[in-house]
């Protein structure tokens, strides 16, 4: 097949649980890092032996923490990918890292092993939120991370901020812009809070310890960030992303615009062939899976798939649509979308995209349609029309 191909990787350890977070992650079991890195790298073989697509275009170390890897791990697992791929030689190669675990010395041999994007957990500049976060860095060793990531030569760097927090103030958000900004990232991740079940964030907010989110005041810090970012050079180019001209993830790009990534790791989730599933959650039931296999599997399936759905056509059309008006630059692209699916969407949601055009949150012309900001705030009405 000639679409581009991606590969996620989910590293599922954290040294410490967040107290928002409600991803697969397991705190306590770096010991099994070591069998986990080598079922990490069986789960790669068995699913390359019938990868359909032509080539792998980026990679996505994500997590929990992949910098908990040495660069000896994430060396074995990039090797297997190019042995057992087809890696474009510009691949874009990212990694999410904790800046309490970094140094220069690990990220100079992490750049060594082809990993030429990183991406940092800041969330805040505030103490008091890292505090409430349970994040283990402060300032100034975000700071550092920044700079030992510079000097090892990472030339893409992105910043992950957290906006609509319990007790944040407008104030106390453009002081988090500010410092965010003062380091000079060239991408930006902004997400609003969301209290996710069994977190115990949202256990304080239900138990009125924590006042709930005010939804209008991060309307507010979302077009703060909004004329901040703009006026420091950096492009919108998805609901929640920005950046420098030339420093998109491609990536998070593969996802919005609904072509396929291989996603490799416990819990974690991928869409090729047609299907779309998602993994075991824990890293012990995923190396007892991966451990001397010895049956042949159809690709996508491996040992530790579970939950697969074949995609129909309707859902992958309704998909590719929710997900491509997240590129607010990009949108969906007509002709695109005719290549793929054989037929105009604008054709096939006419009622729909004559309404939200006609209401100001949705533009159409030859080359795209694409949201409004005025759109964005209410991307969630729209998207519930066109499943
Ligand atoms: S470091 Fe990241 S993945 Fe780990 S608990 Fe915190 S937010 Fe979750």
């Amino acid at each position: 097949m000639s679409l581009p191909l991606s590969i996620y990787l989910h590293i599922p350890f954290c040294r410490s649980k967040c107290t928002y977070c409600a991803f697969n992650t397991y705190t306590k079991q770096e010991s099994l890092i070591a069998p986990f890195v080598d079922a990490l790298i069986s789960e790669l073989r068995i699913v390359g032996k019938w990868n359909p697509y032509s080539r792998v275009h980026t990679i996505f170390f994500g997590g929990g923490t992949p910098s908990l890897l040495t660069p000896e791990q994430l060396n074995k697992i990039i090797d297997t990918i190019r042995q057992s791929y087809s890696l474009t030689p510009d691949a874009e190669i990212s990694i999410e890292a904790n800046p309490n675990d970094i140094t220069f010395e690990y990220l100079h041999a992490v750049r060594a092993t082809g990993v030429n994007r990183i991406s940092l957990g800041m969330q805040s500049a505030n103490a008091h939120e890292l505090k409430l976060f349970a994040r283990r860095h402060d300032n100034d060793g975000m700071a550092h991370a920044v700079s030992a990531a510079r000097r090892a030569g990472f030339k893409s760097l992105n910043l992950d901020l957290i906006y609509g927090i319990p007790h944040q103030s407008l104030s106390d958000w453009q002081w988090s812009l500010q410092q965010m900004l003062a380091l000079k990232p060239d991408h930006v991740s902004l997400y609003a809070l969301g209290l996710e079940e069994g977190t115990p964030l949202k256990e304080w907010v239900d138990s009125g310890r924590l006042p709930t989110p005010d939804d209008d005041l991060a309307a507010d810090m979302y077009d703060l960030a909004s004329d901040l970012l703009a006026a420091h050079g950096y492009g919108q180019y998805e609901i929640s992303n920005w950046a420098k001209p030339g420093y998109e993830c491609r990536h998070n790009i593969q996802y919005w615009r609904n072509l396929p990534y291989i996603g490799v790791g416990p819990g974690a989730h991928g869409f090729a062939g047609g299907v779309r599933y998602a993994s075991v959650l824990t890293p012990k039931k995923y190396i007892d899976l991966l451990t001397n296999v010895t049956e042949t599997y159809e690709f996508p399936y491996t040992p530790a798939t579970r939950d697969a759905v074949v995609v129909d056509r309707t859902t992958e059309i309704a998909e590719t649509l929710i997900m491509g008006l997240r590129l607010t630059k990009e949108g969906i692209q007509r002709d695109t979308f005719i290549q793929r699916f054989d037929e105009d969407f604008v054709n096939l949601h006419q009622d729909t995209i004559s309404k939200y055009q006609a209401s100001g949150l949705l533009t159409v012309d030859e080359e795209a349609v694409r949201i409004t900001d005025k759109g964005r705030l209410l991307s969630n009405l729209i998207f519930r029309e066109l499943v």
